[in-house]
């Protein structure tokens, strides 16, 4: 074994069938991919290709934790979505090849301070420090994939405290699990342990400290947390 000025950070993992970890490689999220939540945000949906944005594998925090409100906002938002766990790699990934590629998927939420997002937005500045914070990727353990094959529909929906905020559908998804692969493999090499966050309903809002928040998504494990 390689020895290292000091020890190596641990791998990033999420439980998985059937018992053993998926191990956390890169984190890729969507931007915009429901055309309810890009009117909501001002944007104008599927005009453009989909747009990525990324987010470290330490930022993933467990079903279950409580998570700290984090510095530098006074408006952090839910984000709940489908995400899409590679078990294959490769560049210009064909769509009818893209489900060879799934390991499974997960409810997830794509925490975003949304005053730090919208002043990067008006600055043209990276979107980094509005959404790769620390535990701002909170994900659920792994269900495996169906087996007739992508994902394509299904109820998405995001309670805050127990009232529902976020109710959606997959298939209004702008861009379908296998466009995302194939889009996302032309600019990067997908590899083993990817993480895809697919997009976000419309409905997204702010949370406090104390806020509970709980991602449901049709025949997958669902996501609870708190903000402490
Ligand atoms: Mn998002």
């Amino acid at each position: 074994m390689a020895e290292y000025a000091f020890a190596p950070p641990p791998t990033v993992s999420l439980p998985a069938p059937p018992g053993k970890p998926f191990p956390v490689r890169r984190i890729f999220c969507v931007g915009q991919n429901y055309r309810d939540h890009a009117k909501e945000m001002g944007g104008n949906p599927a005009t453009e290709p989909p747009f990525f944005f990324m987010k470290p594998a330490s930022a993933i925090a467990q079903n279950g934790a409580v998570i700290p409100y984090p510095p530098g906002t006074a408006d952090l938002q839910y984000e709940a979505e489908l995400v899409v766990a590679m078990h294959g790699g490769g560049r210009n990934v064909p769509l009818e090849k893209a489900n060879d590629l799934i390991f499974g998927y997960a409810a997830g939420l794509d925490m975003t301070k949304r005053d730090t997002q919208t002043e990067a937005r008006r600055k043209g500045r990276p979107w980094e420090m509005a959404k790769s914070f620390d535990y701002s990727a909170p994900c659920s353990a792994i269900s495996p994939k169906p087996q007739t094959g992508v994902i394509s529909r299904g109820k998405i929906a995001c309670k805050v405290n127990g009232h529902l905020r976020q109710s959606g559908e997959l298939s209004a998804m702008i861009w379908g699990v296998p466009q995302i692969v194939a889009y996302l493999s032309q600019q990067v090499e997908i590899a083993p342990g990817d993480l895809i966050f697919t997009g976000t309903p419309a409905g997204v809002g702010p949370v406090t400290k104390g806020d509970r928040i709980e991602v449901t998504i049709e025949g997958l494990a669902p996501l609870a947390i708190e903000i402490g």
